[in-house]
């Protein structure tokens, strides 16, 4: 090529990083063995697996197979290290955590190479994102070990950490799992994915030069029917922490429900994209190469669902068109290159399918005229147009280059179409009309909302999802609380669970109901329970269902007899069944604009119904003052903008409430999730559910519309499986005893939906910090964190 052509065609020479450190580095190491206890062993089978570069193909080292011994191995370490690092000192705990931030910048170089030739991802993306942000995660969380003991005075490190990671952004997803982990004082056992152990091997180096106490970390590598299932399941660990596919992420669910790990999950996505007729075009071309391109796609928050309004539509996919044209695909380590190789061969297929799938459709599929590499897993960027909503490939996660396009009118059809997913993880929307957008991301059901921005990270700012895109955040100061639970809890299996006596209640189905007519005046101010005394003088019964603002009779027509201590009926109330909660969901659902009114608004309904509440007047004002106080924050990521964390309410909480104290219990659950703007459905107390049947008075006049509270009286268990099952529920708390925690979790998994149950924990409600406060917020929230760039 002479130099006219050159200047004609503007193509750009090679510009190689040297492979030769990271080869070399390699090459003196392998077979890698575990990191246990600060030791390399070798694993218990003798095994060793090999790790391929995705942009030739070939065998780049083979790194040791663990199996369940080599996690209980690790897992003894990690239990032994936590008796000393769970209480070291904050200080001490960011000494060394800033000491591993100082070393990976150290190494940052060999961490990129190493990085770009595991994963196949361009050396730019590892050299100037993945590696400076794993650097920032440890500097960060640094800080939050120096401030725990004053910020989250009363928490305490969970234990033993299990973490499992994806193959996307291998060192960034260790740094986002054993940064908090570590910085909370907890100890790690994290397993690499299988495709991409190399640069968790490096840090291990790292965890050694820098002198963390054995055991804190450890790093076992192999497949995950091997150690990932072993992990997960075993006994020694009290959390774990997952990122990977949906499917997997539901398998871990049903695996450890019931066990009382804590659990977070980062899952899948389909992001939208949404383009208003006003975005800066040019603007938005580089945007959408950053949203769907970066990574080859293989990003889980990827824009890969491009909403456009009609109206600019064909000049946007011409403009697009004419950019991926110009992307250059190739060798990962040349500093010129856009898009790298696909990490595996399967997932190569598996996109070559989706991408079949889509023609086969009646998607109309467009590619630039130019060839992939031969050599390794190469697949071209791929723009679908002519894409109907309900298609696979609108709706399925590829998990590569692909983007598949569709348009909308009015920002109102924008939303519901970007809404039309099981996931929730991240969207983008671009418009220079600042109000439209900042109108429009509340009301995406995202974790995350980038404005005219797009793949946005940092270590302020929580990242995670909502719906089946998993819960839970990494980064922020909600995210640490993955990390940690209340100090009142003990580690030990609890020493006093509640049963609900098999006497105490019965259903009665030879008994007619009692009917609104009969209402019967009890005397009050006996003690219900042991140590706890109703403030009603008199209680005036009213034996039904309260949904959508009404009293209503329980479809099944029985009703269960309630007793005293003594054994003697004092009422009834209705038996609840499927279609009852089926009603009150619905209603729930269609109370969905609570969450939208001002906080003033819910703060006042508070201040009426605490009025009239006389039992739980305190409980009622805290969080009637709450309502319209629990602000989020504002991050200052580094960059020219802000990101606006906003606790947003879950949508339809179920709920099951303890025996213990039947009002207070009641009023402790339902308060929170309402201030917050949930619509709720509440199993009251199934042994004394009068107390919070009276409420309804106070519900019917204290200005709370019809359908934010429904209340289902009748077999706790039986009516929180349906609640658990049911697809519209987004959030289902209990507290009972174990089995049915474990049955809550179980069925909770179909929908992904966020738990909080107690394990069996006693919890002291008469106790203002057991029984509220910032907990029950938390849990009555999800965050989601808009970001909002500024200059010209
Ligand atoms: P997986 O979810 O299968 O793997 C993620 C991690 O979990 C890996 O470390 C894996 O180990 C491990 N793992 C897999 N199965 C289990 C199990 N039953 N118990 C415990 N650990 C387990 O993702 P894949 O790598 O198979 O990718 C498949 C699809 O998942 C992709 O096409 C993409 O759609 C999605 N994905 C989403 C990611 C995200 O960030 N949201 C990241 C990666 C993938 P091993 O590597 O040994 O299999």
């Amino acid at each position: 090529m002479n130099v006219k052509e050159i200047f004609e065609t503007m193509e750009y020479g090679p510009a190689p990083e040297a492979a030769a450190p990271g080869l070399a580095w390699i090459q003196e190491r392998t077979p890698f063995n575990l990191f246990i206890n600060n030791q390399w062993v070798k694993p218990a089978s003798g095994q060793y697996i090999d790790s391929i570069n995705p942009a030739t193909g070939k065998r780049l080292a083979q790194v040791a197979a663990a199996t369940s011994a080599d996690v209980d191995a690790a897992v003894a370490a990690a239990r032994v290290a936590f008796e000393t690092w769970g209480k070291t000192p904050g200080h001490i705990r960011t000494r060394y955590i800033y000491a591993i931030a100082r070393h990976i910048q150290k190494h940052a170089r060999l961490l990129a190479v190493l990085e770009s030739l595991d994963n196949g991802k361009p050396i730019r993306e590892t050299r100037d994102i993945d590696i400076p942000l794993v650097a920032r995660h440890f500097y960060y969380h640094a800080g939050w070990a120096q401030l725990m003991e004053s910020e989250l005075p009363g928490y305490q490190p969970v234990g033993v950490v299990g973490q499992i990671i994806p193959w996307n952004f291998p060192l960034l997803m260790l740094a986002w799992k054993i940064a908090p982990a570590l910085a909370m004082g907890n100890t790690v056992v994290l397993k690499p994915a299988r495709y991409t152990s190399l640069t968790a091997l490096k840090f291990a180096e790292i965890v050694q030069e820098i002198g963390l106490p054995p055991g804190v970390v450890n790093i076992l590598t192999g497949e995950a029917s091997q150690v990932g299932e072993a992990l997960v399941g075993h006994p020694g660990i009290n959390k774990i922490a997952f990122t990977g596919s949906t499917d997997v992420g539901r398998s871990i669910r049903r695996a450890t429900a019931g066990s009382g790990k804590k659990l977070s999950l980062e899952l899948g996505g389909k992001s939208p994209f949404i383009v208003f007729d006003d975005a800066d075009l040019d603007s938005v071309v580089e945007g959408v190469v950053d949203a769907i391109w970066f990574n080859q796609g293989q990003v889980c928050c990827a824009g890969s669902r491009l909403l456009v309004q009609e109206n600019i539509a064909d000049r946007l996919i011409e403009k697009l068109r004419e950019r991926m044209e110009h992307l250059r695909i190739g060798d990962p380590l040349d500093k010129a290159v856009d898009i790298g190789a696909i990490v595996s061969p399967g997932q190569l297929k598996e996109i070559q399918r989706l991408v079949n799938t889509g023609v086969e459709e009646g998607a109309v599929m467009w590619q630039p005229s130019w060839a992939c590499p031969t050599e390794g897993y190469f697949f071209p960027p791929t723009l679908f147009t002519n894409v109907s909503p309900a298609t696979t490939i609108a709706q399925v996660e590829i998990f590569g280059p692909v983007l598949v396009s569709m348009t909308f009118r009015t920002p109102a059809e924008a939303v519901e179409l970007a809404n039309n997913t099981r996931y929730g993880l991240a969207a983008s929307v671009w418009s220079e009309n600042i109000n439209l957008a900042l109108d429009v991301a509340p009301k995406l059901k995202a974790g995350t909302v980038w404005i005219n921005c797009t793949n946005l990270f940092d270590a302020t700012s929580g990242f995670g999802g909502y719906r089946e895109s998993g819960f839970g955040r990494e980064g922020g100061k909600e995210g640490l609380y993955e990390y940690v639970r209340p100090k009142w809890e003990t580690l030990e299996a609890p020493a006093k669970e509640f049963h609900i006596a098999e006497e105490s209640t019965s259903t009665n189905g030879s008994r007619p109901a009692v009917s609104a007519d009969e209402d019967r005046e009890f005397e009050g101010g006996e003690q219900l329970l042991d140590g706890y005394t109703p403030m009603f003088p008199a209680i005036d019964r009213t034996p039904k269902m309260f949904i959508g603002g009404k009293q209503t009779r329980p479809d099944s027509g029985y009703s269960r007899d309630v007793y005293d201590p003594q054994g003697q009926v004092i009422g009834q109330v209705g038996e609840g069944n499927r279609k009852d909660i089926r009603n009150a969901v619905e209603a729930a659902h269609a109370a969905g604009g609570w969450a939208a009114g001002t906080t003033h608004n819910r703060a006042r309904s508070y201040a009426d119904a605490a009025a009239e509440v006389q039992a739980a007047i305190s409980r009622l004002f805290s969080y009637a003052a709450w309502a319209d106080k629990y602000e989020g924050a504002v991050h200052r990521p580094p960059l020219r903008g802000v990101a606006l964390a906003i606790p947003e309410a879950i949508g339809v909480i179920g709920m099951a409430c303890p025996e213990e104290h039947p009002l207070l219990g009641f009023v402790s659950l339902v308060a929170p999730a309402i201030a917050m703007g949930n619509t709720i459905v509440v199993i009251p107390s199934q042994v004394a559910p009068l107390s919070a049947t009276d409420c309804y008075q106070v519900l019917e006049t204290s200005d709370l519309p019809a359908g934010v509270v429904n209340i289902v009286t009748g077999d706790r268990d039986l009516l929180s499986q349906v609640l658990a099952e049911h697809d519209d529920v987004d959030a289902m708390w209990y507290f009972g005893p174990a089995e049915g925690c474990k049955r809550v979790e179980l069925a909770s998994a179909g929908n992904m939906k966020r738990t909080w149950v107690s394990y069996g924990h006693p919890r002291d409600w008469m106790d203002t910090v057991q029984g509220e406060g910032e907990e029950f917020l938390r849990e009555a929230t999800q965050v989601k964190n808009i970001w909002v760039p500024y200059g010209e």
